[in-house]
C-alpha cells in the first residue's frame, strides 16, 4: 500500500445486522436495515494498514452511532498513511418505524410530528419543495399518494423534478423529543426520548401479557349456563356434506393416493405461495406456472383430491378453506389473476373506453353536465331509449339499451347476478369451514374460522354461537375473544355486563397483536405474521373491531386500566404501516396494464377505517379544550380531504359527504381561510354534480359559487374577523348558528354532538350507500386524477365496479348507528333528548367531557392561522369556472375564471380542456387558439397529457377541414411522435384524400426526425405516391 492510498479493507456493522450491497473497497454507498428497537449502532470499519486513520462521524469509531427513529447517515472518513488523501464511505441506517402510535410528551411537539397521513408521528419526513405552507409528511404514505396522482395531496399542484425534501434534521430533534411508554395506560409512567420507546417498550413490565385469564369467560353466565352445565349449544346450523362441482374440478393431483404425501405436497405449495408474494414496487410478472397464485391452486387441488381420497377428514376441508380464503386475498390485496381472466380484461378495457365515450355523449345530448355520476349516466341513457323508441329507431334503441345493461351491471346495480370470482373465493372458504365443522364440531379451531366467516357475511346470531363453543373449547385464545366480543356487538340486545365482556375481549385481542409486535424479532416473523390475514393488522374486520371497541370505551368509562380512545385511534391509524403496504401493492399491480386501476376491496374496506378514524380524531380534536388548535384542526380537515380525494374508495354518497362535512368543520374552525373555503366549495360542487338536476344539487352548486367567491375575495387578507357574507348566506351555516343558540338556551351544559350534522339521509340511507357504493364522486376525482390522456379515463372512474356482499363494515355497526341517530333526528332535536343513555350514543366516539364546542367565528390570540394571510391561488378560480360552466347563463363569467387560472397557473392541463370545450360549440379557432396558449414542453419530453392537448388541436383543426391552419403540423408531429403513427392513422388518410401529400411528408418527416429528402422516406413517399 503507498502512503497516500486511503481506502477500506472492510467494513462491518454490528451482529446481527448486514450491509447492502455487500461490502467492496470500491463501493461508497451502504444501506442497512435495523429493527425498531435499536437504538444505536457500532460500525466497524478496517483498513488494509494500519497507518491509515479511520472515523466515523468525525469521531473514534469505537463510539456507537445513535439512531434517529427513521433514517441515521452514518459518514466513515478514511485518511491515507501520509495524510494527503481522505475517502468517505456512507451508510445509510433506516430503522423500522415504530408499530403503534407515540405520544409526546408536549403537546406542540405533538402537533408539530403529527403525519397528516396517518396521523401519528413523522416516519422518515419529508416536505414538498417549495410547498407553502410547508407541510412534512412521512415517507412511505407521501409516495403512496403521489403514486395515485403526481400532486401534491394539499394542493394539487403538480409535483415537478426533485420535488421531494429530505427533512433530517427534524427527524433528529423529533427523535430528541419526550415521549410516553405505548403503556402508559396500563400504569407505566416512564418518558424517554422518541428514539429509544421502541427498545423500552419490548422490555417494559407494563406491557400487556400473553397470558389470558380463563376466569373471564368461565365466569360469565353463558359459560356457566351452556358450556359449565354440559348442556352445550345447540348450534341450529342445518348443513350436508357434499362435494361440489367447484371442489370436483379441483381433483386432479394425479398418481398421488396417500392422504399424507398429498397433505405435504399442499404444504410445500402453500410455502412457495408466501414466499413468491410479490412486494411493494414488484414488476408483477410471472413466467407461466410460476405465478403465486399457481401455487395456491397447486395447493387447493392436492387438499381437494385428499379429501377425495378421505372425505371424512375434518382437517382437510378446514385446510382447503384456508387456501380457498387465501385465494381471494391474493387476487384482492396483490392483484393477482390468471393469465387468462387479465386476457379478458385488456380486451374489456378497450370496449370499456370507447362504450364510455359513447355514453358521455349521449349524457352531453341531454344536458347532463360536468363530472357524471353512474346515476345520472343511466338517466341520461333511459332518456335517450325513450326517445329512440318514439322516432321509432327500434335498432338503435336496442344498442342504447345494450350500453344500459352494460352500465348498471358494471355499476353492480342489479345486485345478485354480478358474483365476482373474489366473493366465490370466500364463499367457498366458508363452505369449508362449515364442512369440517359438521364433521367435528369439538375443534375450536374450525368454529373460530366459521364464526368469524359468518361475521363476516352479517349472520351474527349464527357466528356467535360458533365463537361460543370455541370459547368454551379454548377460553384464553384470544382471536376467539375478540371475534366472540365482536359478534356480541352486532347482537340486538346488549346487556351492560355483556358490555363489559364485549370491551374486555376486544382489547384483549387488540393487546394480544400489541404483544406480538414486542415479541418477534426478526423481520421475517413479522412477515409471516403479517400474510396471516385471518389475524393480523391487515384485517379490516380486526380493525373495524378496534373501532367498535373505541366507540365503546368513549362511551363508557370501565376500569383505569383501559385504553383511551385517542390511544385506540391513533393505535390503528398507525397500522396504516401495512394499509400503504397493500395499497402500494394493489396500485402498482394494476399500474403497469392501464391506469384503470384494478384496487380491491380489502384496500377500499381498510381505506374506510383510515377515513373514519381521521374523522374520529377531527371531531375528538375539535371538541377538546384549549387554545391554538386551529392550525392543527386545518390542517386535518386539508389531510382527510386529500385522503378522500386520492382515495380508492368507489364514488359513493357516503364519501361526498363525508368530504362535505369535513369542510364544513374546517370552515366554522377557520371561518376566513381561503383554503378552507375553496375544499367546501371543492366538496359542494362535487355534491352538486351527484345530485344534478334535483333541487339539493342546484342548492349546492351556488353554494359552491359562494363558497369560491368568498375564497377568492379573502386572497391577501387576514384571517380574524367577521365570517364572510357569502358564507352567512348559506344555509348550513345559518342553520349551525340557529343550533347553537338553541343549545344555550336549553342547557347550561351543553350536551356535545358531533359539530356539523347534515339533516338529510337517514340512517339506512347511509348504511346502504355505503354497501352499494352508490355513485358520484364528482369533482374530486377530476380535479386529482389529471394524468389520463383522454377525458374518458378521467370519468370513468366514477362508474367502478362496486362490489357488494363482503363490503359489510363488521363491527362498525355502533359507530354507523350513532351517526344515523343523530342525522335522522335532525339537529335541533338532538338537543331536545334527554335520555342519558341516547344522548350518550349521539356522542362521537372521543369525546369524554361534554363541555367544549366550536363557537362560530371563534378568535385566537396565539393561533398562526389567524394572523396568517390568506394566499392567492388558482384553486378558487378553477372551482369557480367549473361551477359557473354549469349553467349556461354563467358561462360566460367561467370562461373569463378559466382564462384567470391559466394566466395564474400555465402548466394546469384541466384549465385549457375544459375552456376549449366551451369555446368549441361556437368558435374552434377560439379554441385552437386556448389549446396552442398551453406552454408545451420540446416534443420529446411531451407527455401523454401533453398529447392529450396536442391530440385535441389536431382533432378540432381537423374536423373543421383547417388544413392550412399554422398549429396543423407541428401538433401532428407532436402527437405522432408521442402516441404513435397508429394514432393518426385516420387523419393521414383524410390528407390523402385531399392529396395534402406536401403536409403529410412534412408531418413524416417530423415524426421520424428525418429531413424530407432522406433517401428512406423518399422512397417511402414515392411507394405512397406522396411525390
Ligand atoms: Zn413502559
Amino acid at each position: 500500500m503507498s502512503a497516500n492510498a486511503a481506502q477500506l479493507s472492510d467494513l462491518t456493522i454490528q451482529t446481527g445486522h448486514e450491509l447492502y450491497p455487500d461490502f467492496s473497497p470500491t463501493t461508497y454507498d451502504y444501506s442497512c436495515y435495523v429493527h425498531f428497537d435499536c437504538c444505536e449502532v457500532r460500525v466497524y470499519p478496517q483498513t488494509p494498514d494500519k497507518s491509515m486513520q479511520t472515523a466515523v462521524n468525525d469521531a473514534s469509531f469505537s463510539e456507537p452511532v445513535m439512531l434517529n427513529v427513521g433514517e441515521t447517515v452514518v459518514i466513515i472518513k478514511v485518511t491515507s498513511a501520509d495524510g494527503a488523501n481522505t475517502q468517505v464511505y456512507t451508510i445509510n441506517v433506516t430503522r423500522e418505524p415504530v408499530p403503534l402510535a407515540v405520544m409526546f410528551c408536549d403537546v406542540r411537539d405533538q402537533m408539530e410530528y403529527e403525519c397528516p397521513i396517518s396521523l401519528s408521528a413523522l416516519y422518515k419526513p419529508v416536505s414538498i419543495h417549495q410547498s407553502e405552507p410547508k407541510i412534512i409528511f412521512s415517507a412511505p404514505y407521501i409516495d403512496m399518494l403521489t403514486r395515485r396522482s403526481k400532486v401534491d395531496p394539499f394542493t394539487e399542484r403538480p409535483l415537478g423534478e426533485g420535488w421531494k425534501v429530505l427533512e433530517s434534521e427534524l427527524d433528529r430533534r423529533m427523535s430528541n423529543a419526550p415521549v410516553k411508554c405505548f403503556f402508559s395506560y396500563r400504569g407505566c409512567r416512564k418518558q424517554m426520548r422518541y428514539a429509544e420507546i421502541g427498545a423500552h417498550a419490548k422490555d417494559c413490565r407494563y406491557k400487556p401479557s400473553s397470558d389470558l385469564d380463563s376466569v373471564e369467560v368461565t365466569e360469565t353466565n353463558w359459560y356457566r349456563k351452556y358450556v359449565a352445565s354440559s348442556s352445550n349449544l345447540e348450534i341450529m346450523t342445518d348443513h350436508t356434506l357434499e362435494i361440489r362441482n367447484w371442489e370436483k374440478r379441483l381433483q386432479t393431483a394425479f398418481g398421488e393416493h396417500d392422504v399424507d404425501s398429498l397433505i405435504a405436497h399442499a404444504e410445500e405449495h402453500f410455502k412457495l405461495y408466501k414466499k413468491r408474494l410479490p412486494n411493494p414496487g414488484d414488476m408483477m410478472q410471472y413466467d407461466p406456472g410460476q405465478s403465486p397464485l399457481d401455487d395456491l391452486e397447486q395447493a387447493a387441488i392436492h387438499y381437494a383430491t385428499a379429501i377425495k381420497v378421505k372425505p371424512h377428514d375434518a382437517e382437510l376441508h378446514f385446510r382447503l378453506g384456508q387456501t380457498l380464503e387465501e385465494h381471494y386475498y391474493a387476487t384482492e390485496m396483490y392483484g393477482l389473476k390468471k393469465e387468462t381472466q387479465e386476457d379478458d380484461q385488456d380486451l374489456g378495457q378497450a370496449k370499456y373506453a370507447g362504450r364510455q365515450e359513447e355514453i358521455l355523449a349521449i349524457c352531453r345530448l341531454h344536458g347532463f353536465p360536468g363530472t357524471l355520476t353512474t346515476e345520472n349516466q343511466l338517466k341520461a341513457l333511459d332518456m335517450e331509449i325513450q326517445d329512440l323508441k318514439q322516432q321509432g329507431q327500434s335498432a338503435k334503441a336496442d344498442y342504447v339499451q345494450t350500453l344500459f345493461l352494460w352500465l348498471s351491471k358494471k355499476a353492480g346495480k342489479d345486485g345478485s347476478s354480478v358474483v365476482s370470482d373474489e366473493k366465490c373465493w370466500l364463499f367457498r372458504a366458508l363452505l369449508k369451514y362449515l364442512d369440517a365443522c359438521s364433521l367435528n364440531a369439538d375443534s375450536w379451531e374450525y368454529n373460530l374460522h366459521l364464526g368469524r366467516l359468518l361475521l363476516l357475511q352479517g349472520t351474527s346470531n349464527e357466528a356467535l354461537q360458533h365463537l361460543q363453543t370455541a370459547l368454551g373449547l379454548q377460553p384464553c385464545q384470544p382471536a376467539i375473544r375478540f371475534y366472540t366480543g365482536l359478534a356480541l356487538l352486532q347482537q340486538k340486545e346488549m346487556t351492560v355486563t355483556c358490555e363489559h365482556e364485549v370491551v374486555l375481549w376486544l382489547q384483549q385481542g387488540l393487546e394480544n397483536i400489541m404483544a406480538q409486535f414486542f415479541a418477534s424479532h426478526y423481520y421475517k416473523e413479522r412477515e409471516q405474521l403479517d400474510t396471516g390475514h385471518d389475524w393480523s393488522v391487515m384485517n379490516a374486520q380486526f380493525l373495524r373491531g378496534c373501532l367498535s371497541l373505541a366507540a365503546l370505551l368513549s362511551k363508557n368509562s370501565f376500569s383505569d386500566l383501559t385504553m383511551s380512545p385517542e390511544q385506540v385511534y391513533h393505535m390503528y391509524v398507525t397500522q396504516t404501516n401495512t394499509l400503504n403496504l397493500c395499497n402500494t401493492i394493489s396500485g402498482l399491480a394494476a399500474q403497469g396494464i392501464s391506469r384503470c386501476v384494478n384496487q380491491g376491496e380489502v384496500l377500499q374496506q381498510l381505506e374506510w377505517v383510515l377515513l373514519d378514524a381521521h374523522f374520529a380524531l377531527l371531531q375528538g380534536l375539535i371538541q377538546q379544550e384549549g387554545d391554538g388548535k386551529q392550525p392543527w384542526i386545518v390542517k386535518r380537515c386539508q389531510a382527510i380531504t386529500a385522503l378522500i380525494r386520492l382515495s380508492s374508495i368507489g364514488p359513493c354518497r357516503e364519501l361526498l359527504d363525508l368530504q362535505e362535512k369535513v369542510c364544513q368543520m374546517g370552515v366554522l374552525v377557520v371561518p376566513r381561510c381561503s383554503r378552507a373555503l375553496c375544499l367546501l366549495g371543492l366538496a359542494q360542487l362535487a355534491q352538486s354534480d351527484s345530485h344534478s338536476a334535483a333541487e339539493r344539487g342546484q342548492a349546492a352548486l351556488a353554494n359552491a359559487c359562494l363558497s369560491f367567491q368568498a375564497s377568492i375575495e379573502l386572497e391577501g387578507s387576514h384571517q380574524t374577523g367577521e365570517p364572510p357574507e357569502q358564507l352567512t348566506k348559506q344555509t348550513w351555516w345559518k342553520d349551525h348558528l340557529d343550533a347553537e343558540k338553541d343549545k344555550k338556551v336549553k342547557h347550561e351544559t351543553p350536551e356535545p354532538k358531533p359539530a356539523v350534522e347534515s339533516s338529510e339521509a337517514p340512517a339506512d340511507g347511509k348504511k346502504l350507500a355505503r354497501s352499494r357504493g352508490a355513485p358520484a364522486r364528482g369533482i374530486a376525482t377530476s380535479i386529482a386524477k389529471t394524468s389520463a390522456p383522454t377525458r374518458v379515463n378521467r370519468t370513468a372512474t366514477a362508474a367502478k365496479h362496486m362490489p357488494q356482499l363482503a363490503r359489510s363494515r363488521a363491527g362498525g355497526h355502533l359507530v354507523t348507528k350513532s351517526d344515523g341517530a343523530g342525522k335522522a333526528a335532525g339537529n335541533s332535536s338532538i338537543k331536545a333528548q334527554t335520555s342519558p343513555c341516547k344522548s350518550r350514543q349521539q356522542q362521537s366516539p372521543l369525546q369524554d367531557k361534554p363541555t367544549s364546542e366550536v363557537k362560530v367565528g371563534k378568535q385566537d390570540n396565539d393561533s398562526t392561522v389567524l394572523t396568517a394571510l390568506n394566499e392567492k391561488s388558482y384553486v378558487p378560480r378553477l372551482g369557480l369556472a367549473r361551477a359557473l360552466a354549469r349553467t349556461t347563463d354563467s358561462q360566460k363569467q367561467a370562461c373569463h375564471f378559466y382564462q384567470e387560472v391559466i394566466d395564474m397557473a400555465p402548466e394546469v392541463h384541466d384549465a385549457y380542456i375544459e375552456l376549449a370545450s366551451l369555446l368549441l360549440k361556437d368558435d374552434a379557432l377560439a379554441a385552437v387558439d386556448v389549446y396552442s396558449r398551453f406552454p408545451l414542453k420540446p416534443v420529446c419530453e411531451q407527455t401523454f397529457d401533453d398529447a392529450f392537448i396536442t391530440g385535441e388541436i389536431v382533432h378540432i383543426l381537423m374536423k373543421h377541414e383547417l388544413y392550412e391552419h399554422p398549429q396543423l403540423l407541428p401538433n401532428l408531429v407532436a402527437h405522432g411522435k408521442v402516441m404513435g403513427l397508429g394514432c393518426l392513422e385516420k387523419y393521414i388518410g383524410a390528407l390523402e384524400g385531399r392529396l395534402m401529400t406536401n403536409l403529410l411528408r412534412r408531418v413524416y418527416a417530423g415524426i421520424h426526425d428525418k429531413s424530407e429528402d432522406d433517401e428512406e422516406l423518399q422512397d417511402f413517399f414515392r411507394f405512397k405516391c406522396w411525390i
